[in-house]
């Protein structure tokens, strides 16, 4: 698998440090499982973050404290000791969604019960036990579009099976978007096969069009 879109600095710091929400740490966690780019950069982070909570003394403000561990990991290439990188067994039948996220969901994808978006798109809406985030698996019929969008605030985007691309490239298996509002996109699913993503949003999306914004409250999107 050739990933080309990673989780950025600053999400995966938040990730090491246990600060994220429960659904920005489940789309990190799932681009994880299909990245050793990135398992190595956050064992990196984390050995980082385990030195300076010990130089810390006890009940002290961290904050901002990221610039120093950045100042950190820039100049300490070579004393930060990773483990070695972990190899997957390649299972018989490949399951389209991978842990964490199987286990999350309770099953692969064709074991869920998918709803009907209209223009043949579906979701599985995705309960999580925080209160920021809304998580849903999102079924885009190839070489079709995602109605235009921009967000109310940040969005992640995990793809799992076949593509998309917007104005940001292309983006297949394991692939990681990060979406805030200054973005306004219009992706299209590649035509080789359906786009199945995790989609995970912190705000009601904003459509372009007034229709779609009419009817977002009742196609739940
Ligand atoms: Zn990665």
């Amino acid at each position: 698998m050739n990933i080309r879109h990673h989780v950025s600095d600053t999400l995966l710091a938040a990730y090491a440090t246990g600060d994220l929400a429960e659904g920005w740490s489940l789309a990190v966690a799932t681009h994880l499982s299909l990245c050793p780019e990135c398992r190595k950069r956050l064992a990196k982070f984390e050995a980082v973050a385990a030195d300076m909570m010990e130089a810390l003394p006890a009940e002290a403000d961290v904050s901002g404290s990221w610039d120093a561990m950045k100042a950190r990991l820039a100049g300490s290439d070579a004393g930060v000791a990773l483990p070695p990188e972990k190899t997957v067994s390649k299972p018989v039948a490949s399951p389209v969604l991978p842990e964490p996220l199987r286990s999350y969901v309770g099953g692969d994808a064709k074991a869920l019960k998918w709803k009907p978006l209209g223009r043949g798109a579906y979701q599985v809406q995705i309960p999580t036990r925080d209160e920021e985030t809304t998580v849903r698996l999102l079924r885009i019929p190839a070489g079709r579009p995602v109605p235009e969008h921009s967000h109310g605030g940040r969005e992640l985007t995990l793809v799992l099976a076949g593509s998309f691309s917007d104005e940001q490239g292309r983006f297949a298996r394991g692939d990681l978007e990060e979406a805030d509002e200054d973005l306004q996109h219009q992706p299209v699913a590649g035509s080789e096969e359906d786009c199945i993503c995790l989609a995970v949003t912190d705000a009601p999306l904003r459509f372009s069009s007034r229709f779609l914004r009419i009817v977002q409250p009742i196609l739940g999107i």
